[in-house]
């Protein structure tokens, strides 16, 4: 087992993870989203597809049990343990534009996309290469018409999903900058990687 690794707030990570190994994401204050990317390790032009994944598990609440699919339809990874049950799969990684478009900030502001391809980017990651990430413990709600909101989290201090590689990945993890988000209040995601002996 290795260490836990610590994401500081308002930046991201990226490493490898082997097929058949796990992958912890915590929240360890509650109340914080973290964005994850998945690419094949062998050729990143395949990766997580919200589409594919939402069409084979015939939902868009994916939580234990769920299988997140590439956009060649293929099992990227599988949620082994979820203790919070909320994420979402929906919304596009945070960006500079979402904050000009939909806040009218037009200062600097972290964006998980940022964080995302600053990180990914040694691994040939290029911008238009990102793709909608699985949210985890976003809570993004809809109504019948289709109208969404983006909630506080409603995770606690010490929630965890645990993801198990169904092949080898490269993974990009944030601990989200989007103040809606996050109840207006940043804070650090950790992960640790658990080797399957
Ligand atoms: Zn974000």
């Amino acid at each position: 087992m290795c260490r836990i690794e610590t994401i500081a707030k308002q930046t991201g990570a990226a490493f490898t993870l082997r097929k058949g190994d796990y992958l912890k994401v915590i929240d360890p204050e509650g109340e914080q989203v973290s964005d994850l990317v998945l690419f094949n390790k062998d050729d990143i032009r395949e990766r997580i597809s919200n589409g594919k994944s939402m069409d084979f598990e015939e939902s868009i609440l994916l939580t234990q049990g769920n299988t997140l699919w590439s956009n060649r339809s293929r099992k990227m990874a599988t949620i082994v343990e979820d203790t919070n049950g909320r994420n979402d799969f929906l919304l596009a990684p945070c960006s500079p534009a979402t904050f000009k478009i939909m806040y009218n900030n037009h200062e600097e502001h972290p964006s998980c996309f940022e964080n995302l391809l600053r990180n990914l980017e040694p691994y040939g990651v290029r911008p238009d290469d990102i793709p909608t990430a699985f949210n985890v413990f976003m809570n993004v709600q809809f109504d019948k018409d289709g109208k969404l909101s983006v909630e506080p989290p409603t995770s606690k201090a010490g929630d965890y999903v645990l993801f198990q590689a169904e092949m080898d990945l490269i993974v990009g993890l944030t601990a989200c900058s989007a103040e809606e988000s996050n109840n207006y209040s940043f804070k650090p995601i950790q992960y640790q990687i658990i080797e399957n002996k």
